[in-house]
């Protein structure tokens, strides 16, 4: 098999069989196909799109190409979340203990900011001495005494996608559905949950401008985790200006505390009641 044919196929408009997109990733991963073809490959996908087939197994090509976790020694249902991101986004500081105190065990793998916004990590690392830089071992004995535990993505989860993104960052091929979707979900896939409940925002202050298009991302990203055999469900929510009151990273950290003690904003709070619920549902199938 050549890069060069499968740029071809895809610059025509056609469908990759899941053994090309296996071996488009893997030997990206691996370093031997060089930054210039995958370009032009992201490029090609960016006008031509994927299917749903396709998107499905760039996913599952990406989730495999490094670490994956097994959180089989977790007795009980583990449950992720992941919110596509805006300016005082604290969601997980609140979420994750509500879900853990109704018995679910939260195990969570976050990263950090992606561009002006911090991450939940670097939230966290707010506090002086806290430490998200923990083995698996400590983060699955965490899960299993407390019922939840966060740490920071390792280096070796979704390589492919580590890669992918940085070059997708400097083609102008970010905004592109399919590519959105997969790139979440290998990372959400490879971190090894039983349930995952998606928060893709839309707003001036989203990724998702439009409410159409958080709506396709939302379906896409579903589809992808029902079809790997997760049980996956989204909520849509308004990022059309900051959410809660605080931003910042210690200042959101606070807020996130008080909502804890039924004293947070009210938009906030009420995301927190919905995500909470839309947590639970999956757990009873
Ligand atoms: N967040 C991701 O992890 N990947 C994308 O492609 C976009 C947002």
């Amino acid at each position: 098999m050549r890069m060069y044919d499968l740029i071809l196929k895809k610059r025509e408009g056609n469908m990759l069989s899941q053994d090309e997109i296996t071996f488009m990733i893997q030997n990206y991963t691996a370093g031997l196909i060089p930054d210039y073809q995958m370009s032009a490959m992201m490029m090609a996908v960016y006008f031509n799109g994927m299917t749903e087939e396709e998107t499905l197994n760039l996913t599952m090509a990406m989730a495999n190409s490094g670490e994956t976790l097994d959180l089989s020694e977790i007795e009980g249902i583990k449950v992720d979340k992941h919110s596509t991101g805006g300016v005082g986004d604290k969601t997980s500081l609140s979420l994750t203990p509500v879900v853990a105190a109704c018995g679910l065990k939260v195990a969570k793998m976050s990263g950090r900011g992606l561009g002006h916004t911090g991450g939940t990590i670097d939230k966290l690392e707010s506090f002086t001495g806290f430490s998200t830089d923990i083995s698996i071992e400590q983060f699955i004995s965490n899960v299993n005494h407390h019922g939840i535990a966060i740490m920071g993505q390792t280096k070796e989860l979704a390589p492919a996608d580590k890669k992918l993104y940085a070059l997708r960052d400097v083609t102008a091929t970010v905004d592109q559905m399919s590519l959105i979707a997969s790139s979440i979900m290998s990372k959400k896939l490879a971190a090894g949950a039983d349930a995952i409940v998606l928060d893709v925002k839309t707003g001036s202050g989203a990724f998702m401008k439009k409410q159409d298009d958080a709506v396709a991302l939302a379906k896409e990203m579903v589809r992808i985790g029902n079809g790997a055999g997760r049980k996956t469900i989204a909520v849509i929510s308004n990022m059309d200006q900051p959410l809660g009151n605080a931003v910042g990273n210690a200042l959101e950290v606070k807020e996130a505390i008080a909502t804890l003690k039924g004293e947070g904003p009210d938009d906030f709070t009420q995301l927190i009641y919905e995500l909470g619920a839309q947590n639970l549902i999956p757990s009873k199938y």
